[in-house]
């Protein structure tokens, strides 16, 4: 595969990572190309694309393999460029029209000479860098683009106060952002050093131990947890009154706080948000990402409009594993699942990149604790397992993650018990256990030995 290139300008032959093939596919390419009438034509049947902050694919379906498209970078508008010779757009070809935080502004198609078609993606202003690759089966150009951020300069304010990374127990100990504790529990607010736009991130990742459990024992471990939804997003909404957005946030804090007395002192519990904002799908991975979080865990509640459906799931991204898992995949996602659709048909392509036998790990170890967790008080709580779905809040995570539906709100056996603090309570005990079993830390050492910090309060 080619290496990601920046910005310049310049013109690159299709990507190979052998030389030798390259060479080969260059002269069968262009000695082809010399004769035109002897290149069969390449139809470009269709373009997809998706982006999520700071990242865009965009995908070409074609009709044939091209073995010698080109591609290259021009200025003024920024823009990049795919040669295809003897290329034409199938008919009744579709012209993208590409989303706002799409880093590809606008496809045009040009003829610069006789029989070469040229494709070219204007793109957002700003450092980007892109790759370019083929796949067989259906024959595809695919276009990774990436933004490059410049590094936040701000210090973490434990490493101003201190000059080590991790600040004494006393600095660390200070209510929530905003200033305040949220309401109800001050340790719950204690477990938090920031949310979505309100923390500056740590800049020393690479001290950090590649082990995941000896970063954990070693109190450098993250976790970003995501109570769903928030703000003018208000979630489901169930039986008694109860939105989404409040019942999760009050669990997550739980969650935080049942963390914090599991885990060794020092490990990080971050929320995307600890009040009640609407934050957009893409911010919430891209958050967990750029504190390179070790598990991200979205949190949300289920609905049907069957009302006697009702138990505990948890997802990773996958193709939809059921036609409801795809509802349920479209509703969290705020789309429809026509519209999730086209993510589906290029998920293959992106779970390249997710680590989903992780995320398969961290959602059954979930699972599992919520489900023995609450079934010590309620012995007929359902288990439906682990599911497959296209969420988007989980693309783009390059961690372990996964969204687990606690319970049905539209149930009214449940939605009574999510009205109670002892539920709440179990929840998320239940998923704080499971997480702190998949970074293997042992929760049955948490009560007693001096590794972990235990409950006491500073
Ligand atoms: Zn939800």
């Amino acid at each position: 595969m080619l290496e990601w290139s920046d910005d310049r300008s310049g013109v690159r032959g299709a990507g190979y990572s052998f030389p030798v093939l390259s060479i080969l596919t260059l002269f069968v390419g262009w000695g082809l190309f010399a004769a035109p009438a002897a290149l069969a034509a390449v139809s470009v049947t269709a373009l997809r694309h998706f982006s999520t902050e700071g990242y865009t694919r965009v995908v070409l379906l074609l009709d044939r393999e091209s073995l010698n498209f080109r591609s290259g970078r021009l200025k003024n508008p920024p823009r990049l460029f795919v040669d295809i010779p003897s290329g034409r757009l199938r008919p009744g070809f579709q012209m993208p029209s590409f989303d706002k935080i799409s880093i590809a502004r606008k496809l045009r198609v040009g003829r610069p000479g006789k029989n070469l078609m040229r494709l070219v993606i204007e793109l957002r202003g700003g450092k980007i860098r892109h790759k370019i690759f083929t796949l067989p089966d259906p024959n595809r150009i695919v276009i990774d683009l990436r933004e490059i951020r410049i590094a936040r300069m701000r210090p973490h304010p434990s490493q101003a106060r201190s000059g080590k990374r991790r600040a004494p127990r006393a600095a660390r100990s200070r209510p929530g952002p905003g200033g305040r504790s949220p309401a109800g529990d001050d340790r719950i607010g204690r477990a938090i050093l920031g949310e979505v736009g309100r923390s500056p991130v740590p800049e020393d990742k690479k001290r950090r131990s590649p082990n995941m459990t000896a970063r954990f024992r070693a109190g450098l471990g993250r976790i970003v947890l995501d109570p769903g939804h928030g703000g003018r997003d208000p979630g489901a909404s169930g039986l008694y009154g109860l939105v989404e957005k409040k019942v999760v946030l009050d669990i997550s804090r739980r969650t935080a706080a049942a963390l914090r007395s599991l885990l060794p002192a020092g490990n990080t519990v971050l929320l995307t948000r600890n009040r009640d904002r609407f934050i957009e799908l893409a911010d919430r991975t891209s958050f967990a990402n750029r504190h390179d979080a070790d598990v991200f865990v979205s949190i949300h509640l289920n609905s049907s409009p069957i009302r006697r459906t009702r138990g505990v799931e948890t997802y990773l991204l996958a193709e939809a594993s059921t036609p409801r898992a795809m509802e349920l995949a479209a509703r969290e996602s705020g789309t429809t699942v026509s519209r999730l659709s086209d993510l589906q048909k290029i998920l293959n392509d992106l779970m390249l990149r997710s680590k989903v036998t992780e995320s398969h790990q961290l959602a059954s170890a979930v699972q599992k604790s919520s489900v023995a967790r609450l079934r010590k008080k309620y012995p007929e709580v359902k288990d439906l397992g682990v599911k497959r779905g296209p969420f988007y809040v989980l693309v783009g995570a390059k961690m372990p993650s996964i969204l687990i539906e606690m319970a049905f709100i539209t149930n009214s056996g449940e939605a009574r018990r999510l009205r109670t603090k002892k539920y709440r309570h179990a929840l998320s005990e239940g998923i704080a256990k499971g997480i702190t079993r998949f970074v293997g830390i042992s929760v049955q050492r948490a009560s007693g030995a001096s590794l972990i910090t235990g409950k006491a309060q500073p």
